[in-house]
């Protein structure tokens, strides 16, 4: 919001020079030609701060589409929070939340930005940054319907290969960050604590009972 406000106040310089060579300002008898070089600082100001609140907001438009394909059609807000909108937030600890109701999804800082530097580079994706992609799939499975915890991110382990795909990944490379998620993080969950381990079934595996055999599951042949 601030940078919005910096960006608009840069805006209004622009538009008080352009003014000044058509009227003539208060205390001069002619208007004053438009000095360039101070147009384009102003103007180059403007676009500066007004670039990171535009991209979040394109970001997240593209999220929201994105999560709602995911979730079968029930539609989806997703909120990149900022820091502030972080410390703000009653579920602060969280990485994510969604409300199932209305279909928001909040990513708390700094995981929005971890998601899109995963997708600037997918071939050689952090730990974190695949972690981010099943964060996203996970929300997007409580908008679908699910409470549970467990059900919820076994459903997602499963459509990560999917949610790649849909935020534009290369397919084999999507197919090997899910794969990833689910060999070097899920089957780890179990063994770090009640916590974690909540989010965590023997059952979510190939051939058990919670596989929904998809047919592009990420453990699908
Ligand atoms: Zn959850």
């Amino acid at each position: 919001m601030l940078w919005l406000l910096a960006s608009g106040f840069f805006v209004w310089c622009a538009f008080r020079e352009i003014r000044g060579s058509f009227v003539a300002r208060p205390g001069y008898d002619f208007p004053t030609p438009v000095s360039k070089p101070y147009l384009a600082i102003v103007i180059a100001l403007a676009i500066g701060f007004a670039w990171p609140t535009v991209h979040r907001l394109y970001f997240e438009r593209f999220l929201s589409a994105k999560s709602t394909e995911l979730a079968d059609g029930h539609r989806a807000r997703v909120h990149c929070n900022t820091v502030f909108d972080t410390m703000m937030d009653t579920e602060m600890l969280a990485a994510g939340h969604a409300n199932i109701e209305t279909g928001e999804i909040a990513l708390q800082a700094p995981w929005c930005g971890v998601l899109m530097s995963y997708l600037s580079h997918p071939e050689r994706a952090s730990r974190d940054e695949i972690i981010s992609l099943d964060i996203f799939t996970h929300e997007s499975m409580h908008v679908r319907g699910e409470r549970n915890e467990a059900v919820t991110e076994c459903e997602a382990v499963q459509r990560n290969y999917r949610a790649a795909k849909l935020l534009g990944v290369p397919d084999p490379i999507a197919k090997q960050n899910a794969l990833d998620y689910y060999n070097d993080s899920y089957l780890h969950r179990q063994e770090m604590g009640i916590m974690q381990a909540s989010y965590f079934s023997s059952e979510c595996a190939p051939g058990k009972a919670w596989d929904e055999h998809l047919s592009d599951s990420t453990w699908a042949p």
